[in-house]
């Protein structure tokens, strides 16, 4: 009798996009997230069944768009919260290795970093790693969870060396001042594995898929931030030179 391969909860997926890592990418969208951001724009990600793929059939997906990829693009694993299943993707990210093919990992940083976590984050060419606030108090007011995961993943990328880009989403009354990037700031300040460190501005663009899932949505009266104000804090965090690009 043949084992039957393990499978990975799909939410979606993105053909050709140019955001979430360098040059063209692949995006594969994960069910499951443990944190409860309130500025989530994919609360549809969060729990679920989704579509369901072996290693064998996603990489059948992404290697047909191997020819747009060139010399920077490949896959980029995303979510929800990809490391939920970390088995999967260390398999995949395997697979990808004989495909010759790029992988980025997107990642929360909201799960333990178990052996399946390091092995997954080892496979990656580089990760993406959301830094949503500075301390444990305002991770559990705003994600639902603490920083404690998101600092040992930051770690365990320096150890070994993988270049990680962090990210930050801006809201405004939330983060928005000078010195909460002061704060990120010293957080990720001494990482050598930190190649950029990109603010993201707050958008309303995901409110109505909390209508569609009947989520309570608690930004619902919170404006889009300014592109002018994202400028500005951006210029000052890369006044700081903490990254090591
Ligand atoms: S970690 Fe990402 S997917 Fe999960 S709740 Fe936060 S913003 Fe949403």
């Amino acid at each position: 009798m043949t084992k039957s391969q393990p499978t990975a909860n799909i939410h979606s997926f993105e053909s050709l996009a140019t955001l979430d890592g360098k040059g063209v990418r692949y995006g594969i969208f994960f069910v499951g997230c443990p944190f409860r951001c309130v500025y989530c724009h994919n609360p549809d990600t969060w729990s679920g069944e989704g579509q369901r793929y072996t290693v064998d059939a996603l990489a059948k997906k992404v290697v047909r768009y191997k020819p747009y990829f060139g010399k920077d693009g490949g896959v980029t694993l995303s979510g929800g919260e990809v490391l939920v299943q970390s088995a999967f993707v260390a398999a995949f990210e395997r697979r990808m290795k004989k495909e010759g093919i790029d992988v980025a990992l997107d990642t929360s940083g909201g799960v333990p970093v178990t052996d399946d976590v390091k092995a997954a984050l080892r496979g990656a060419q580089m990760v993406i790693l959301d830094l949503k606030f500075w301390d444990d108090e305002h991770y559990v007011r705003y994600c639902g969870g603490g920083i404690g995961n998101v600092l040992d993943t930051l770690d365990y990328c320096e150890k070994i060396n993988v270049p990680v880009w962090i990210r930050t989403v801006i809201v405004p009354g939330i983060n928005d001042k000078e010195d909460c990037i002061d704060k990120y700031a010293d957080v990720v300040r001494g990482y050598t594995c930190v190649k950029r460190y990109q603010l993201l501005a707050f958008h309303t663009m995901g409110f109505s898929k909390y209508e569609k899932a009947g989520i309570f949505n608690p930004l619902k009266d919170t404006p889009a931030l300014d592109r002018k104000r994202l400028e500005e804090l951006q210029t000052y965090l890369d006044k700081k030179e903490i990254t090591n690009d």
